[in-house]
């Protein structure tokens, strides 16, 4: 079952991509595991997947003791700033920073620790007042970019994105194309940056994503079924 459903995402995968001109290599895919058991990342972990995405830290850090070596686990929820510390040392990075602040005492963690964290800058650019994200006309946002140039321990890597919920699928496409322009002008502006990351597109909308320039996909339900209801 769970390799139908990974060769079929691999498949459609390849079409996007050709369909946009792109490589099939310029693109990765993410497992997203929360809500599932370790059992389930080390069975897809046996086929070969290597990049796993996971929402809470706590969560994780039960376990990651059971998982395989080699792969890599990025957080992809929002980060609590008492969760920091854990976060920095438990994860292969982090993807959702979506405040100066955060910004800060992921640097102050992960110098204490001697480490370089790679980390994307997350953007709302929907409406929807459970989403997290640095605005995308905010000062915040130059200022974070502004401060990353020089910041001990970190790496900015890219840039993030959850699009909105909406059976449109051509809303999500107007999205992820603002996070790509969005990505090209900070490029644009702070040179010393590599912003080659543009994490966008999840089991609903990844094919869009990958049409407008995503090169990572984060994928739970399409792979693993619903959470809490495994099939
Ligand atoms: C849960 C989650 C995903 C995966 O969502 P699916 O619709 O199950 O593919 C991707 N990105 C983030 C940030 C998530 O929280």
């Amino acid at each position: 079952m769970f390799e139908e459903r990974l060769s079929l995402i691999e498949d459609r995968i390849m079409v996007a991509s050709r369909r946009a001109q792109r490589e099939r290599s310029e693109v990765r895919l993410m497992a997203v595991s929360k809500g599932h058991p370790a059992s389930v990342i080390r069975e897809a972990a046996a086929t070969g997947l290597r990049l796993f995405g996971e929402n809470r830290v706590q969560e994780f850090d039960t376990k990651r003791a059971e998982l395989p070596e080699g792969i890599e686990v990025h957080l992809i929820g929002h980060l609590q700033s008492n969760k920091v510390a854990k976060a920095a040392a438990i994860f292969s990075e982090i993807d959702t920073v979506d405040s100066l602040r955060l910004l800060e005492r992921l640097s102050v963690a992960a110098s204490h620790a001697h480490q370089r964290i790679p980390v994307l800058f997350e953007i709302k650019l929907s409406n929807e007042a459970a989403k997290t994200g640095f605005a995308p006309a905010s000062v915040e946002l130059q200022q974070a970019f502004e401060y990353a140039v020089d910041l001990e321990g970190i790496e900015v890597r890219g840039l993030m994105t959850v699009a909105p919920f909406d059976a449109n699928p051509e809303t999500a496409r107007a999205c992820f194309r603002r996070l790509h322009a969005l990505r090209d002008e900070f490029t644009r502006l702070h040179a010393r940056l590599n912003l080659q990351e543009l994490s966008m597109g999840m089991s609903g909308d990844y094919e869009i994503a990958i049409e407008e320039g995503s090169t990572l996909v984060r994928i739970g339900t399409a792979l693993f079924g619903s959470r809490g209801a495994r099939t």
